[in-house]
């Protein structure tokens, strides 16, 4: 259990030291879902089609196996799992080319979900259809991602985001059907005014979960269409495609580091697919000991994103600049996989990859492939940067971007095209500084000016982002 009675304790004792009570609470609404349920169990899941509409979706959802995997990071205690997966899409309505995404539809654990239902006593109608309507005389609207008619153990399974951030409202309408008085006075502070720097450090920091709400609270239970109310949107998470179709169009590839999201727990997806590669490996080793287990891994529901920020390759003769840290790698290796294709027809322009992790023995992911497009030409040079070894030149890329500005400058004057993956918050934004002082300082101008320059560049798709959040 990952938020324990210690945890408790020092909810506790705010409540003890805070003396507000009554606290000033948010201005609710009513509840206002009615549920009703038919006597019959449901045989309705996804797969039968009912989706709520898919972010940027460019494909219909295929359900594909995974039919290859290995991991790219080293197995080390200090080191985090990146792996690399091979969807078989063969048959399917997607139709990819590099530096395009897919959009992965997780599912909830079974774990969270069986918990939910069996905190709240739902596992008499967990299966049954239920129909859901507005409570007489009150006002509001069934959420577009909740089933009108469907079944409990769907709906918290695929249609709910279970870790979502917890809204004060949310916390606020559980208040109200937690028995226990100390229990229900600590969820009213925190989702007071006086209790809203703890409600950031205790809720949103920790990243409560609703599980984890239920675990501290045991005598929270409110009727599930409060749940339906409130929970957020299970929503798909995005990947960059890692391959290029010219070298196999039945396989989409993506790679991914397993998330920890702070409180010991892993991201839904990725935690998700790792399990998979889990069981594979369980189910290999039971086919090699002539155990009669059919060899079935499950399916995985994933949908062809829409290329918005036109994150595309140039022709091939134009020169590039890759900037991609960690996993942000991954679109870059189809990049350089579809050039490497067209190598003996085509003149390729030079292409440049910053690359950076933490150690090259750890997570150097794509190491062979990187130093294979090296040595046919494929990439012209290969900067990387390790910001955990010690004796490295560069502990950044933005580092390694710097230190060879002048070269970075004037392969943008003849017309280099400039890609970044990685994350929004940080690496996005310093990256773009570095360049802006790199023009800077290289072009002789003004840093206003310098950036007009990458503005400029913006303008005309030759400076590309694909961000992460
Ligand atoms: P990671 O292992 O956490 O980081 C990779 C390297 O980047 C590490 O050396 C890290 O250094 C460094 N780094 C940290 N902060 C930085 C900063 N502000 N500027 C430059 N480098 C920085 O990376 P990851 O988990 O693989 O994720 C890399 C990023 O790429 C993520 O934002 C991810 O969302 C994004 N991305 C992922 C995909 C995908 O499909 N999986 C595709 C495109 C982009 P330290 O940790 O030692 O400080």
């Amino acid at each position: 259990m990952v938020f324990d009675s210690k945890f408790r304790n020092t909810l506790e004792n705010i409540i003890h030291n805070t003396p507000h009570d009554p606290y000033t609470l948010p201005v609710s609404k009513e509840a206002f879902l009615k549920i009703h349920f038919q006597n019959s169990d449901s045989t309705s899941n996804l797969e039968d089609g009912i989706w709520p509409v898919l972010p940027f979706a460019e494909s219909d959802i295929c359900q594909v196996h995974i039919i290859k995997w290995r991991r790219l990071s080293a197995v080390e205690a200090n080191c985090k799992p990146v792996y690399e997966v091979d969807f078989d899409i063969t048959d399917s309505s997607i139709n990819f080319k590099p530096g395009d995404t897919i959009g992965i539809l997780p599912t909830n654990t079974d774990t969270e979900v069986d918990f939910i239902i069996s905190h709240l006593g739902l596992n008499a109608v967990k299966n049954m259809n239920y129909s859901l309507s507005i409570e007489n005389g009150k006002k509001g609207k069934i959420p577009q991602h909740i089933p009108a008619s469907s079944t409990i153990q769907h709906v918290l399974k695929h249609c709910v985001d279970l870790r979502g951030l917890f809204k004060k409202m949310f916390l606020l309408h559980l208040s109200r059907f937690t028995e226990q008085e100390l229990e229900r006075r600590i969820l009213e502070y925190l989702c007071s005014k006086e209790g809203s720097n703890d409600y950031t450090i205790y809720i949103l920091e920790k990243r409560l979960s609703l599980c984890d709400i239920f675990h501290l609270f045991p005598s929270c239970k409110p009727p599930v269409q409060i749940l339906f109310e409130h929970l957020p949107r299970l929503l798909p998470r995005p990947y960059s495609i890692a391959n290029s179709p010219q070298v196999n169009p039945n396989i989409v590839r993506i790679c991914f580091s397993v998330m920890e999201t702070g409180v010991e727990r892993k991201g839904l997806t990725t935690g998700w697919l790792e399990d998979i590669i889990s069981n594979d490996m369980n189910i290999t080793m039971k086919t090699l000991s002539l155990d009669d287990t059919p060899n079935e891994s499950p399916r995985v529901p994933i949908y062809l994103r829409k290329n918005v920020n036109n994150f595309v390759l140039p022709d091939h003769d134009k020169p590039i600049i890759l900037i991609g840290p960690g996993t942000g790698v991954s679109p870059f290796i189809g990049f350089l996989q579809e050039r490497e294709s067209f190598k003996n027809e085509q003149i390729l322009g030079s292409a440049w990859l910053f690359f950076g992790c933490r150690n090259a023995e750890l997570d150097y992911i794509y190491k062979e492939e990187l130093e294979r497009f090296l040595q046919n030409g494929v990439l012209s040079k290969l900067c990387t940067a390790f910001s955990r070894s010690n004796n490295c030149e560069f502990k950044y890329v933005q580092d390694a971007i710097y230190a060879h500005g002048e070269e970075v400058v004037k392969l943008l004057r003849v017309g280099a095209y400039v890609y970044l993956a990685g994350d929004v918050k940080n690496i996005a934004t310093q990256v773009k500084d570095v360049l802006i002082q790199c023009i800077a300082k290289h072009n002789n101008c003004s840093k206003d000016e310098a950036k007009e320059y990458l503005t400029n560049l913006e303008k005309n798709k030759r400076y590309l982002v694909d961000i992460w959040n």
